[in-house]
């Protein structure tokens, strides 16, 4: 009798496992086929603009269109990046590699990369006398700017966007705090599952996959760290934790 309810139980595992696989395959799919549409409809149509025999557009029209094919190339890169690295972390291939570095002055540095339009809103509040961590430095501040331009997508387009650094006990801690609608209690450990959108169509026209977290998830938890999500009321305020002798530097 034992026997076949262990063969039951296995059955019923194959078939939840089956289920997972088709919904990652469709949200997969789904996002591939309309994340990498768009960008490329963009690039298609400036790039037969420009071509275009009939017209002629000014210097400036021309660099409009020019950026916007670049703009749009980068989106395409992060993409195939991001899927890239989402492979890696679910294969368990993902490696780190820990230089010593100040949080603080990565923050400073991601902050930096942001255009006007958007680093008028960032403001930051490092804690002083922040011990260095070992961290593997554009896997961080891939995070630290996964956390930003979140804060900025899902809020006004006047509220800031707070990021604060401190040291507790044994971790150096980093959150982002925004001004925006939040997320609702009960996806809060979902928003760090891969694809998941709590408002797809506005997420989208936000241009995002769904990615951010997922991956942001997996390379903070290489450094033996966490990450998780908390109501700032109003807005949301992410957080990761990173130990301060957690690893020897080898990853
Ligand atoms: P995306 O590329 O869609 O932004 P993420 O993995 O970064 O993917 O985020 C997953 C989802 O979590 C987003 O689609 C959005 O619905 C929600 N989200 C993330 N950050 C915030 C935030 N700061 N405020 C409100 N919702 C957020």
């Amino acid at each position: 009798k034992s026997r076949t309810r262990r063969r039951t139980w296995q059955l019923w595992q194959d078939i939840t496992q089956d289920k997972e696989v088709d919904r990652m395959k469709s949200a997969l799919l789904s996002t591939v086929s309309h994340e990498l549409r768009t960008p490329l409809a963009t690039i298609k149509g400036f790039a037969s603009t420009l071509l275009a025999e009939d017209v002629k557009w000014s210097v400036t029209a021309q660099r409009e269109f020019l950026e916007a094919i670049s703009n749009e190339s980068d989106r395409l890169t992060r993409l195939v990046q991001n899927l890239l690295d989402m492979s890696r972390i679910e294969a368990g291939m993902l490696t780190i590699q820990c230089e010593l570095y100040s949080l603080n002055d990565l923050l400073a540095e991601v902050v930096q990369s942001f255009t006007n339009t958007h680093n008028g809103r960032i403001r930051t509040y490092p804690a002083p006398d922040l011990p260095p961590v070992w961290m593997d430095i554009p896997r961080i501040g891939t995070v630290i700017r996964n956390l930003i331009e979140n804060g900025i997508k899902y809020s006004p387009a006047d509220a800031p966007v707070e990021i604060a650094t401190v040291q507790q006990s044994d971790m150096v801690i980093l959150s982002a705090r925004d001004h925006g609608p939040g997320i609702p209690t009960e996806l809060q450990d979902k928003v760090f599952d891969r694809f998941f959108q709590v408002e797809k169509g506005l997420s989208r026209s936000a241009g995002g996959s769904g990615l951010g977290l997922a991956i942001s998830k997996g390379f903070i938890e290489a450094h033996n760290g966490k990450i998780w999500v908390s109501d700032a009321d109003p807005g949301a305020m992410f957080t990761f934790s990173l130990p301060i002798d957690g690893l020897d530097g080898e990853g």
